[in-house]
């Protein structure tokens, strides 16, 4: 196990199309390891292996309800909507508003090519959406609504109070 380079946003690996995982091997459970410790070590709620620079598709994701390895992805069915803040370890220092699906079932192999089925909600569904899209090249800056910062956002929230008090 070991703690893998992040690659940011100007990397050309962040926009590359991945290929699928053809052998479950002792390399691709190295490779889901040290993913699953680089995104603990960053305080990050998912990683997909084209931020460490390994265009295959496979992600890890823990957003509080355990740890999950997902080998080949896909997202066979989404329900309703939800827009909330999003951030990226390969996009350090920023964060912006996207739109996302609030139901997600996605379809995958686990390390050893065993299927994998899993229905996710809420910001489970928003983790999910945001690492599938990075093994198609896509980040989030691509479809965010808009970008948030902290400053704008607080003197938004100031000249609202004021305009309610007058
Ligand atoms: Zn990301």
């Amino acid at each position: 196990m070991a703690i893998r380079k992040i690659i940011e946003i100007g990397d050309d690996k962040l926009r590359k199309q991945c290929k699928p995982v053809e052998k479950f091997d002792k390399r691709l459970k190295i490779l889901l390891d040290d993913m699953a410790d680089t995104m603990y070590e960053a305080n990050g709620v998912g990683l997909a292996a084209p931020q460490v620079g390994i265009l295959r598709r496979v992600v890890v994701v823990d957003v509080g309800e355990g740890l999950f390895k997902l080998v080949n992805p896909v997202i066979v069915e989404t329900e309703g909507e939800q827009s909330g803040p999003e951030g990226c370890l390969s996009v350090p220092g920023r964060s912006g508003i996207v739109t996302r699906p609030m139901i997600v079932t996605v379809d995958a192999q686990d390390e050893n090519g065993e299927p994998v089925h899993l229905r996710t909600e809420g910001f489970f569904a928003r983790a999910i959406c945001h690492e599938l899209d990075h093994l198609d090249g896509v980040l989030y800056v691509d479809k965010m609504d808009r970008e948030i910062f902290d400053d704008e956002e607080y003197e938004e929230y100031d000249e609202e109070y004021e305009e309610d008090e007058e």
